[in-house]
């Protein structure tokens, strides 16, 4: 079914089964299971083939053990395990379980994957993936040279084109409508702001799929592209709803020093090495069985460790190096081509002769949108919101637990995206449309309005580099109760100044001075929220290391953080955020000391 398209009042109203906001690898693999049996549209700010997806380098895990023995069983302990036991383990049992044909999926949609000599899709290794329990890296992760996102994505894309999936591509989703049928708050659909003429559209739908993404632009050294500020996230806690494990944020060890752009992890997969100023492997000392392949949270550490004890490298030693001389050109140019090619252009430096100065880059959110494992997201720890799903990085299934192993996002978007997909179709189905109220559109309008005529002194430009400066300064690979309270005390100050900014662009046309001054409302509220819930959880686990606390305390935070926005943004944090917990669910691992 076409698009049903009107325009009343100047704002443009459409209908659709299915409305799926995001074209990242989550929100494709979405519309692929609905598109097929139901009218579905994928609203995405970003042309699809410009998601973040597509910037994913190193791999896919998914036991197919091709190269060597593995299993669903070690691939689940070491989600569990290099979660740091936050993970619910149910969740993590059906993410390794359906690795395998989120796999196959993918080859038969025809993504080239790199080979073996006879035929089978290669694997490498990757940070915490193991052999049994921990004895012995094991190679998992399926890819496609260090371009594996970028194939992901565009092999998810011809087959969104080949379903007949409709795509609004550079229309921004500032607003979900939730109305209330029976006593219970459904969504009714989306209103969105389409870039290239500054027109308002309604997108009713009797499902709505969020899938927009991460939010690593609330820090200033990050891996993430610039569109990636959490508006999915942030649209769903202003409506009320509750935000799990915020304070869980991941740095990736080996960012280019001083850029933030990603080398992938895939490199210490092929065996490169981190090295401190001395050429030490200081690894040896912290993960003495699995070195260099630790995950991310210990190596990232570790990195910062040497650091701060004088064993940088470079003139203000404050990096170390990933040496990757010894790998080989031939191994750089044909497995890793891309971050080869990056260390040559943004540094000057060679990885076939020299090393690469790295350090720790924001990445990757564990925390987000709380969802059931059929991708439903929740209204409390447990009440399903029928017909809301979300999937991907902007959602909490939890897979992930405190700190994501590498290769099990591509996982991620893949087994939780299908699952969103097969499921708002099925609800789709059999649910009828939920009325839209007159006034859809009033909150996005008079927000837009407000700040394209705001005659206020404030630049977005330097907000956001003040958000991020302190939230690279305070809230980073270690925290303590003074920093957090200082990011704290930074944001709220930001989020006062904010309804002063100014926006340059007055007009309709391509408008983007207008979207990022809304992009920074959201940037604001999710570094609130994350710094709010890391000053609450007094222990250390995974991503989040608090210098004062530095043990893991399972008796008191053995559970997840569920953050709800109580009332205006107005007011400081205490007195519009409530914190919650929620329970862990466990299957078959009990929680001992992580050691690797
Ligand atoms: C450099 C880099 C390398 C990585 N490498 C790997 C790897 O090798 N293996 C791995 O497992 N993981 C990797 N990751 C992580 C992984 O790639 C991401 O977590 C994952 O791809 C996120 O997918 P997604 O579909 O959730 O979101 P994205 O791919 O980020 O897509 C988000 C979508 O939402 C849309 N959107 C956002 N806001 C709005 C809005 N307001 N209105 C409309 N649309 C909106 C965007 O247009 C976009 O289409 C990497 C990440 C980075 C940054």
């Amino acid at each position: 079914m076409a698009d049903q398209h009107s325009v009343v009042d100047g704002i443009h109203y459409h209908q659709h089964d299915v409305v799926i906001v995001g074209a990242g690898g989550a929100g494709m693999r979405a519309a692929i299971e609905s598109a097929p049996k139901a009218s579905t549209a994928v609203i995405t700010k970003l042309y699809p083939t410009r998601s973040h997806t597509g910037a994913a380098q190193g791999g896919m895990a998914a036991a197919l053990a091709n190269v060597e023995e593995d299993s669903n069983e070690w691939h689940t302990y070491d989600t569990v395990k290099g979660g740091d036991y936050l993970v619910d383990q149910d969740s993590a049992e059906i993410l390794t379980r359906e690795a395998i044909d989120a796999v196959y999926d993918l080859e038969n949609m025809g993504l080239p994957f790199n080979r073996t000599e006879d035929g089978k899709i290669d694997q490498r290794r990757f940070g915490g993936h193991t052999r049994d329990h921990g004895k012995a890296p094991v190679r998992r992760a399926c890819y496609a040279a260090d371009r594996t996102g970028h194939m992901i994505l565009q092999t998810l894309y011809q087959n969104c084109v080949k379903h007949g999936v409709e795509f609004f591509n550079e229309f921004y989703a500032l607003d979900l409508i939730m109305t209330e049928v029976d006593g219970v708050k459904r969504p009714a659909g989306i209103v969105a702001y389409e870039l290239a003429t500054g027109e308002i559209h309604v997108f009713q739908g009797k499902s709505v799929v969020f899938a927009t993404g991460g939010f690593g632009k609330i820090y200033k050294t990050t891996s993430n592209a610039h569109t990636l500020t959490g508006d999915g996230v942030g649209i769903i806690w202003r409506k009320g709803l509750p935000l799990e494990d915020m304070e869980f944020y991941q740095f990736h060890p080996t960012g280019l020093a001083g850029l933030g752009i990603l080398l992938t992890e895939g490199a210490r997969g092929e065996g490169a090495i981190l090295r401190n100023a001395s050429g030490e492997r200081f690894m040896e000392r912290y993960a003495p069985t699995i070195k260099d392949l630790a995950p991310r949270d210990i190596v990232a550490r570790s990195m910062v460790q040497e650091v701060l004890d004088g064993r940088g490298a470079g003139p203000h030693k404050d990096y170390v190096y990933l040496d990757c001389t010894h790998l080989g050109a031939e191994v750089l140019e044909t497995k890793l081509p891309d971050i080869t090619e990056f260390a040559r252009t943004y540094l000057g430096v060679d990885p076939v002769t020299e090393r690469v100065p790295v350090y720790p880059t924001a990445h990757y959110a564990m925390g987000g949108i709380p969802t059931n494992n059929d991708a439903q997201v929740l209204s409390d720890n447990e009440t399903v919101v029928p017909g809301l799903y979300a999937a991907g990085e902007c959602a909490c299934v939890s897979v992930h637990g405190s700190n994501r192993l590498g290769t099990n996002s591509l996982l991620d978007i893949n087994v939780f995206g299908k699952r969103a997909g097969n499921n708002a179709v099925a609800y789709a189905q059999t649910a009828d449309f939920v009325p839209l109220p007159a006034d859809a559109a009033d909150g996005v309008v008079k927000m837009l309005a407000q700040l394209r005529e705001s005659d206020g002194s404030e630049s977005v430009a330097e907000l956001r580099k003040a958000l991020q400066e302190t939230m690279d300064r305070n809230a980073q690979v270690f925290r303590t109760e003074e920093t957090l309270q200082t990011a704290l005390a930074d944001v709220e100050k930001l989020r006062r100044r904010y309804p002063n900014v100014k926006v340059h662009d007055r007009g309709r046309r391509f408008n983007t001075d207008l979207l990022e001054a809304v992009e920074l409302g959201f940037l604001l509220d999710l570094a609130e929220v994350l710094v709010y819930s890391a000053i609450n959880r007094k222990e250390s686990r995974g991503a989040h290391m608090r210098d004062d606390y530095p043990t893991r305390d399972d008796e008191n935070f053995m559970q997840h953080t569920m953050a709800y926005l109580t009332a205006g943004l107005e007011s400081p944090a205490s007195d519009h955020i409530r914190l919650d917990w929620k329970p862990v669910r466990f299957t078959q691992y009990q929680p001992t000391e992580r050691k690797y």
